[in-house]
């Protein structure tokens, strides 16, 4: 990551600057403090390629493989994310869910896909991972609130027009 996308806004919609946010943990410097977090950096790395700390933060047991960079679809073009639930009360210390909508597109069809799911959290030696989600049907989005692309502009203005 060069150091000029470090004055950016995080593309998780976190409204903080990426050196502030998702970059850190993307590169190693530390750890997600909670599930939340980790979810957010995880869309943050899908969206700009960072397939290898996908994988890092990847839960596996013996009854899973983990995945690999190969795995990853490189003609999805991630545009924004709203994090709709973070539950911590499953068990406040190593499980948690967090509920979320990434806003997608492909790279031939710009038509905006949504990926709704509540995904499960567990924490290891101090470091959270995601587990696994389940898939959920697309919500509705108000036409007024802010667009998920971080436009600035409604979304009635912007992707929902
Ligand atoms: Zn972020
Ligand atoms: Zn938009």
């Amino acid at each position: 990551m060069n150091s000029i996308c470090q004055n950016f806004i995080c593309p998780c919609g976190s409204n903080r600057k990426f050196a502030a946010c998702c970059e850190p943990l993307i590169s190693g410097k530390h750890w997600a403090f909670d599930a939340e977090q980790l979810m957010r950096s995880r869309f943050t790395a899908f969206k700009t390629q960072h397939y290898g700390y996908l994988c890092d933060t990847h839960y596996v047991d013996s009854n899973k493989t983990k995945p690999i960079i190969d795995d990853f679809d490189r003609n999805i073009l991630w545009v924004g994310l709203l994090i709709i639930e973070h539950k911590a009360d499953i068990d406040f210390v190593s499980k948690s869910q967090v509920e979320f909508v990434a806003f997608y597109h492909s790279v031939e069809d710009s038509t905006i896909l949504q990926l709704h799911e509540r995904s499960n959290f567990l924490k290891v030696n101090d470091r959270w991972l995601y587990v696994d989600g389940t898939h959920l049907p697309g919500i509705k989005i108000q036409r007024n609130t802010p667009c998920f692309c971080l436009s600035g502009k409604k979304y009635k203005k912007c992707h929902g027009q």
